[in-house]
């Protein structure tokens, strides 16, 4: 079997997937293939989103590079209380001088995704089960995947203004939905983190719960309407 270390997989962002900015020596080398695995799948089902990500890496490395902002979980009690001062777990990050998406005027802040190293290299995986135990995340969106794909879900959000739309809206009156069945406790934080929890689970669970479903297809359409507007110049 062929081992493929952390460098490795650095190159594959940066050359293969034309990420300009890679920095993974903070994490470990499963760590860094989940990373990969994820952002290839998502280079493949949405294309445009790979001009729109300009740096991946562990916050060590990262934070200095560039002027960033950086998101976190939005920690409440439930979660602090849980993971003490590591509330933040992986972040994206915004930068004034934004990207242009394809043919549309609209500014990208969105740079890259960036991982709390200290969290990350820390009990990963006792701190995720005990998450998924509490119901604040699924098993799904606890893993490394999971995590960059809510990140992506924010992105998707910022560029289409999904969250924000009236079809967005008439999803949630659709039903009394009870969104710590449907989803978890994390999608319950506010209506961004709802669609980016939904997004998560949308791509990683085989079998999604109705509003999952529901808020996936819903992000899919969005996504085609702007590459349709974007290919008819
Ligand atoms: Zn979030």
């Amino acid at each position: 079997m062929v081992i493929i270390n952390i460098n490795d997989y650095e190159k594959i962002l940066n050359f293969e997937m034309g990420i300009p900015n890679v920095s993974l020596s903070h994490l470990d080398a499963l760590q860094a293939k989940e990373i990969t695995e994820a952002l290839k799948i998502i280079f493949n089902k949405y294309p445009d989103l790979k001009d729109s990500i300009c740096a991946v890496g562990d916050a060590e490395s990262i934070k200095n590079q560039m002027n960033l902002i950086l998101f976190s979980f939005n920690p409440n009690e439930k979660w602090k209380s849980f993971s003490a001062d590591r509330a933040i777990m992986t972040m994206y990050t915004l930068k004034d001088s934004g990207l242009i998406f394809h043919g549309l005027n609209t500014p990208i802040i969105f740079t890259g995704l960036c991982f709390e190293d200290a969290f990350f290299s820390n009990n990963f995986e006792t701190i995720q089960s005990k998450a998924v135990r509490l119901g604040i995340v699924t098993k799904y969106t606890a893993t490394i995947k999971g995590i960059v794909y809510h990140e992506i879900g924010h992105l998707l959000d910022n560029i289409l203004n999904i969250s924000n739309s009236k079809e967005f809206a008439q999803i949630l009156s659709y039903k009394n939905w009870n969104i710590l069945t449907e989803i978890d406790f994390h999608a319950v934080n506010s209506l961004k983190e709802l669609l980016a929890e939904a997004f998560s689970e949308y791509i990683l669970n085989p079998n999604p719960s109705e509003l999952v479903t529901l808020l996936g297809q819903l992000i899919d359409r969005f996504e085609k309407k702007v590459q349709a507007t974007c290919f008819s110049t």
